[in-house]
């Protein structure tokens, strides 16, 4: 089965764009209610995990990279990871702009460009920004000006007594066939683009996809050594925002909790089946500026909640999102990708060029289609 399938675009539905509101306005805008606050989350690894430390590569090539580290000497998910992740599945769920497409499908191989309509792509002007450009900021400043978004995701920090190490490993070798092959790329009518990409999870029965040692490819290793946390480790990271509206204060927590049987992915080898990970909102804390400037005796304002209470808000915040905004069909697919606990017994290649891609009866095949190729 390819590592990999895409969450599809509601192309009858271009991305809702309107002028944010910026953080001077946290009160004062009628009966508009503004959402501020800090949100605790617990990240469970339900597989093997790697995050790749930049700064931390051994010079011997027979030791394997460490997980990323801070200062302190803990390991830690960096807060840009997660920021990166749940912005695209907000912009997946929350019908945002293509903001990390740009058009080119990762190898520049073939231009897509022509198949993203206008309106879909990258928003340009930051008075009329799309849902995740509102809530993570542009990306880029652009001639249009910058809007730095209104949450803050800090680095998600191991707990000291919930590590444990995998045994250090040689990932597997997967080369995706060079030539793209069309039908994976554009959806059903050839029309436009197929969607998002996201990776199917492995079943935790199976270890990562691995080889037996350093191979090389024209004299350069084609793959790394690395020692991944183990599933069980447990890390915790804290998300600030200030401002949201409704609706993306709903498509934030719906990112984050997504249902039951979900998970994200993240992290090195995702097709190679580490980077599982389990979500948990463990407290909430809200902040209502307006009745804190009017009443600074009332509790400054503050809400604080946990368990049950945290549940119920969280829980009405989705499904208000979820009945007015949500992108049914991107959510169907998501469900089947992020699927937790995953199939059993599926495994996970390319498809190989030679074998699949070049033969006649392949031509138009679609992605599930690949689950019986040898
Ligand atoms: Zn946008």
């Amino acid at each position: 089965m390819n590592p990999y399938d895409f969450a599809r675009i509601d192309w009858n539905r271009p991305p809702e764009r309107r002028k944010p509101i910026w953080h001077h306005q946290l009160i004062g805008q009628g009966a508009q209610h503004l959402y501020s606050g800090h949100l605790d989350v617990d990240v469970f690894a339900e597989t093997p995990i790697f995050v790749s430390d930049p700064r931390n590569v051994p010079a011997d090539p027979k030791k394997p990279a460490q997980f990323m580290q801070n200062k302190r000497g803990e390991y830690i998910i960096p807060g840009s990871s997660l920021k990166g992740m749940l912005r695209t599945v907000v912009e997946t769920l929350g019908n945002g702009c293509l903001t990390l497409f740009d058009g080119n499908y990762e190898r520049g191989d073939v231009n897509y460009r022509r198949d993203v309509p206008q309106s879909f792509q990258h928003c340009e002007s930051n008075t009329h920004l799309c849902i995740a450009c509102r809530t993570f900021g542009m990306l880029k400043e652009r001639a249009g000006g910058v809007f730095l978004g209104k949450i803050n995701i800090g680095d998600a920090v191991a707990y000291a007594d919930n590590i444990y190490k995998y045994e250090p490993m040689y990932t597997a070798v997967l080369v995706e066939p060079k030539l793209h092959h069309e039908a994976f790329y554009l959806d059903e009518e050839r029309k436009h683009i197929a969607g998002r990409k996201f990776y199917f999870h492995h079943s935790p029965d199976m270890k990562p996809l691995s080889a037996p040692g350093l191979k090389l490819f024209g004299g350069r290793p084609a793959n790394r050594f690395i020692q991944p946390l183990d599933y069980d480790t447990r890390f915790h990271f804290r998300v600030d925002f200030t401002g949201l509206e409704a609706d993306e204060f709903g498509a934030l927590l719906l990112a984050i909790a997504l249902e039951e049987n979900m998970r994200h992915k993240i992290g090195y080898g995702k097709p190679l089946g580490l980077g599982s990970v389990y979500l948990q909102p463990t407290a909430l804390e809200l902040v209502d500026y307006s009745t804190r400037y009017t009443s600074p005796a009332a509790g400054r304002g503050k809400t604080e909640l946990q368990g049950d209470a945290m549940w119920n808000l969280l829980y009405e915040h989705i499904d208000n999102f979820s009945q007015q905004h949500l992108v049914s069909i991107a959510m169907d697919d998501l469900r089947r990708i992020w699927l937790w606990p995953p199939e059993p017994g599926v495994e996970y290649y390319y498809p190989s060029k030679r074998d699949w891609f070049d033969t006649s009866d392949s031509r138009g095949k679609r992605i599930k289609d690949t689950r019986n190729v040898p």
